[in-house]
Formats: structure tokens, sequence, C-alpha cells
């Protein structure tokens, strides 16, 4: 396994809408192991493709709070959102490609999703609380969307102004 760079916000690369991924290869299968490792490395509660600069739609995500449970890892590809409740749930976001940043999003509080798995067999699954909301995030980064682009336009430039910043002071270190 091999830990991968995280791409930091503003990046062109996390603007793109993603390529669905044909079907599952020894490639896709490096890259899933590679992207938990490094989602647990970060750490953080998930991680999509198109952060380490592979624009393919695939997100591993593992949500579990209790350090002394067994980890739950999952690994998405092609997710598509087949329900989402009328309910809504506010949780303060934070993005590995945005670090140090957080804020309130509103999204419906349970979803149902579609997905292929490294198996090569379609799962489906309802989600809530904190899965529900990372997998909703996650499924944002594949088209091409961060959780910032919900926040007001005052919000959302003030915190890529910090992270501009952050990003030159990082390239002279
Ligand atoms: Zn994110």
């Amino acid at each position: 396994m091999t830990l991968r760079s995280i791409l930091l916000h503003p990046d062109p690369r996390l603007k793109k809408p993603c390529d669905y991924v044909a079907r599952i290869t020894p490639e896709i299968e490096t890259l899933a192991a590679d992207m938990l490792a490094t989602m647990y490395d970060a750490p953080g509660v998930g991680l999509a493709a198109p952060q380490i600069g592979v624009l393919s739609r695939l997100f591993v995500m593992d949500c579990e709070k209790d350090p002394e449970a067994e980890p739950k890892p999952l690994v998405m590809v092609n997710p598509e959102i087949d329900w989402g409740s009328e309910a809504l749930n506010t949780y303060e976001e934070g993005c590995l490609s945005i670090p140090d940043h957080y804020a309130d999003v509103t999204r419906p509080a349970e979803v149902r999703v579609r997905w292929l798995g490294l198996d090569g067999k379609t799962h489906e699954r309802e989600f809530d609380g904190l899965w529900a909301t990372c997998a909703q995030h996650e499924i944002d980064h594949l088209d091409g969307r961060l959780f910032i682009d919900y926040l007001s336009p005052m919000k959302r430039q003030m915190i890529t102004r910090k992270m501009v910043k952050l990003k030159r002071d990082r390239a002279r270190a």
C-alpha cells in the first residue's frame, strides 16, 4: 500500500466531474487500498479518488467513531443516491482537501446508496447519521462539488483565500 498525497483546494482537479469505472481491475483494487490507507493515516472518515488526483467515480469511507471497535471500511465504485429522506440533518463538515476549515451543511438525514463493490457485485444500503452525511459529501466530490459550495459566496471566498495562502506557505517551506 502506498500513501498518496491529498490535493488541497483550490485545484482544478477537485472541480471536475469524474468518469465512471468500467470494471473492477487490479488497478482499481490497488487504488482503493491506497485510498483507505491514506484516509486512515490523515486521519479522516472519507476520501474520494479526485482528492488524490484520480478522476474516477470511487470513494472510501469509515465513520466508525468507537476507537475500540473493528474498522468498518467501505469502498464504493460508481455510487448513486437512489433515495434521500425529506428529513434533513445539519453537520459541521470538514474535508481533507480543505484542512482546518469547518462549516454547517444541511443534507438529507438518510440516503439509500447503490454502488459497485470490489467484489464486482451491486450493493445497496441505507445510511443515516454521519454515514449518510459522509456518503453525500464524497459523492459530491465525484461531481466536482465541495462542501464549501453550499456556503455563502463570502464565506467560500474567505476560506479559499486562506487556502491559497496555506498552499503558498507550504510550497515555500
Ligand atoms: Zn471532502
